[in-house]
């Protein structure tokens, strides 16, 4: 039994305290969950309250079928992806006013899974964030490298580079709807997050490259491995604005058990 009174005095010891923050607690369902499922999912996650914002990303069928009673819950959610443009002949594609009449108010964009499985550019990426930002979407572009670019001690290079094309042409006052989460691709499904020191150095030197690019930095969250054990850890670390939680936000005891811990 996990004792939040111990985890967080050693917490403190070794990063200090940054919990006194709001956190965004995000959950990417990936291709997981049926609409029923989603409804069990949805009724055990009743009363559960937060001061941290709370969001889910399930597959599109689960989106329509459930939209109103997350409407009725304290959690936003959003499409795991969409299309740039509004309409036209793109087949197996979603356009954002079709998931703005659902009412989400967030979105995903640029999870590795589909750069690596889709082919997804960074290119297609950056129209994905002017549209979805346009259209008053908060979006949340992922990022992160891969094994050999953390090792090779590639990783900065490469960030640099994502965040600088990902973000091309976005102007000040777009920020406001733009998050990052920061992904290694290494610790995403392996149950090996990054260590508290890797966070640590990684989230200043996003928040760095921001300010330089862009004079002002976005909210930044991690991926990879977050669960019950490692959240409050990696949520105190300082430059970490929440969480984007895959595997653990598919059982709804657990992922409470996360927003319980860091609110
Ligand atoms: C993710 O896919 O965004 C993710 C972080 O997955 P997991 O939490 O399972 O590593």
């Amino acid at each position: 039994m996990i004792n939040r009174n111990d985890i967080l005095k050693a917490v403190k010891e070794i990063v200090g305290n940054h919990l006194d923050k709001k956190l965004i607690i995000a959950g990417n369902w990936k291709m997981n969950m049926t609409i029923s499922e989603g409804k069990k999912f949805l009724t055990e996650m009743e009363e559960t309250v937060s001061a941290n914002t709370i969001l889910i990303f399930p597959p599109y069928t689960v989106l329509a079928a459930l939209s109103t009673d997350f409407n009725k819950q304290n959690i936003h959610y959003g499409p795991q992806n969409f299309h740039y443009k509004k309409e036209g002949a793109y087949t197996g594609e979603i356009s954002i006013p079709m998931i703005k009449e659902l009412g989400c108010d967030y979105a995903l964009v640029g999870h590795s899974e589909r750069r690596t499985y889709y082919n997804e550019t960074d290119e297609e990426i950056n129209k994905k964030a002017h549209a979805g930002v346009k259209s008053g979407l908060n979006i949340i572009i992922c990022i992160g490298e891969n094994l050999t670019q953390r090792q090779s001690g590639e990783w900065k290079a490469i960030l640099k580079e994502q965040i600088k094309k990902d973000l091309a042409e976005i102007t000040w006052d777009m920020f406001s709807g733009i998050s990052i989460a920061y992904e290694p691709i290494w610790a995403i499904g392996t149950g090996v997050s990054a260590s508290s020191e890797e966070v640590k150095e990684t989230h200043a030197y996003i928040k760095e490259v921001l300010k330089d690019a862009f004079g002002r930095t976005v909210r930044l969250l991690y991926g990879g491995s977050v669960n019950e054990k490692n959240a409050l850890e990696i949520g105190s670390i300082e430059n970490v604005d929440g969480f984007l939680i895959g595997g653990a936000s598919l059982k709804p005891d657990v992922f409470k058990r996360i927003i319980d811990q860091v609110s």
